[in-house]
């Protein structure tokens, strides 16, 4: 092969382009398409598939499997009794997308607190499951009122680079391919973030570069917000459980909660572990950690099994004398996710900087403030909020 041998890269032209697969970017889009059905445009996600943080594993390994290891369910407090959330939410339950989650919710360590532990920030308000998996449930969403042809899916599209020129957005993938379009809505932070210069091997956040300092006050403002952001790392297990692995006692409920007082969480690690009914009939066991110690230790660990055997140890000892949970065996399968920003905490964003007509540019996810921020709630309620800010504003910037 030639030195000189230039690759060709694609270059995409669209009127709208999404970056991001989560369940925000998927309400955006359903929403938009309904209003602009004839509009060009494109969702680009680097993972492999819909879902974002509430997506599902679907392993090569284990098939047949569908655990949900990032959000298992979610919950909407609206407190505020937004009309565009509840009408949402029950389109959402009429078309039986979602249906109410009534699964048990047990306290370890603090079995008498039930009511305490309701009102933590996963559980206050409804709970809600996906009628499928949370990775088809995003899938669902966009599909919704046959729109799935009304939109071009990049998957494994790593969007590195951001510019904005003559009145138009240049997206640029890992690979060189370009994408260009009029409009740009960004449902992840990541190349707002100071977290992209270490990722991505570059001096200048990617929205900073492509929109220089004291060009628009309301992107200033955003990203001294964005500056204070951080986030919650979290690892999460999946447990592949053998055939005959049931619970000791009768239930028939697709999920099955356990949360862990802050002393248990110190001792097994554990923040929640939930069970998750395989439509196999074969129960699934995700485990979720945010004990930065924990983390570490497995990132440092030079023996993954050894690391391995050691939660099916902290398992079976905090459940040793349960009287629903049988213990493992330890020869089930394991894999491990790496959340790095599972949620963001610290300082949310300001609604009022989700516009910025000036450079067209809109923004929406769980970043954003109110009772929803870091959940899916507040993903959802920026999309519905994000596109009738659209709506209202496209045909004047
Ligand atoms: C382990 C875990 C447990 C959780 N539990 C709960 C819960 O119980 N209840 C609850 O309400 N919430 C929970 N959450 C939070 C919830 O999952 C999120 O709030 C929600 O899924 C965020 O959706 P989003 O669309 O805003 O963002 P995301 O789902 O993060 O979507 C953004 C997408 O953008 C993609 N992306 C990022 N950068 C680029 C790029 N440069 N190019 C292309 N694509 C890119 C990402 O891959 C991602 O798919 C949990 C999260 C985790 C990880």
């Amino acid at each position: 092969m030639s030195n000189n041998l230039r690759i060709m890269k694609s270059v995409f032209s669209y009127d709208l382009l999404i970056i991001g697969g989560g369940i925000s970017a998927c309400v955006f889009a359903s929403k938009y398409l309904q209003n602009n059905i004839s509009k060009k445009i494109a969702l680009i996600e680097v993972g492999r598939r819909l879902g974002g943080r509430s997506s599902t594993r679907i392993s090569r390994k284990f098939k047949e499997w569908k655990l949900n290891h990032g959000a298992p369910n979610f919950n909407i407090s609206n407190s505020k009794d937004n009309l565009l959330l509840k009408n949402y939410i029950n389109q959402l339950l009429d078309n039986r997308f979602i249906e109410i989650d009534d699964s048990e919710l047990i306290n370890l360590g603090d079995e008498n607190k039930l009511e305490t532990f309701k009102k933590s920030k996963f559980y206050c308000g409804d709970s809600y499951r996906s009628s499928f998996s949370m990775g088809e449930l995003s899938q669902k969403i966009i599909d919704f009122n046959n729109l799935r042809d009304k939109i071009d899916l990049f998957f494994g599209t790593f969007i590195v680079d951001l510019k904005f020129n003559n009145n138009r957005w240049i997206l640029t993938s890992n690979n060189g391919d370009k994408f260009k379009s009029k409009y740009l809505i960004c449902t992840t932070n990541f190349l707002l973030h100071k977290r992209s210069l270490k990722i991505l091997n570059i001096n200048q956040i990617p929205l900073r570069k492509a929109i220089p300092k004291n060009k628009d006050k309301n992107i200033d403002l955003l990203l001294n917000f964005l500056d204070k952001q951080s986030f919650i790392p979290r690892l999460t297990f999946l447990i592949y459980t053998k055939e005959k692995y049931s619970y000791k006692d009768f239930y028939s409920k697709k999920y099955r909660y356990f949360y862990l007082n802050r002393s248990l969480e110190n001792k097994y690690k554990f923040e929640r572990i939930i069970f998750q009914l395989q439509d196999n009939k074969k129960l699934g066991i995700v485990l979720h950690t945010k004990n930065i110690d924990f983390i570490n230790s497995y990132i440092n660990a030079k023996d993954e099994e050894f690391f391995k055997q050691g939660i099916f140890a902290n398992f079976n000892e905090l459940f040793s004398n349960n009287n629903s949970v049988n213990q493992l065996t330890c020869n089930e399968g394991i894999s491990i996710m790496q959340w790095r920003a599972s949620q963001p905490s610290g300082f949310a964003v300001p609604l009022s900087l989700q516009l910025i007509k000036k450079y067209r540019i809109g923004f929406c996810g769980d970043w954003f403030e109110g009772e929803g921020f870091g959940r899916i709630e507040g993903s959802i309620l920026s999309a519905l909020i994000l596109e009738e800010k659209f709506k209202t504003h496209s045909n004047n910037f």
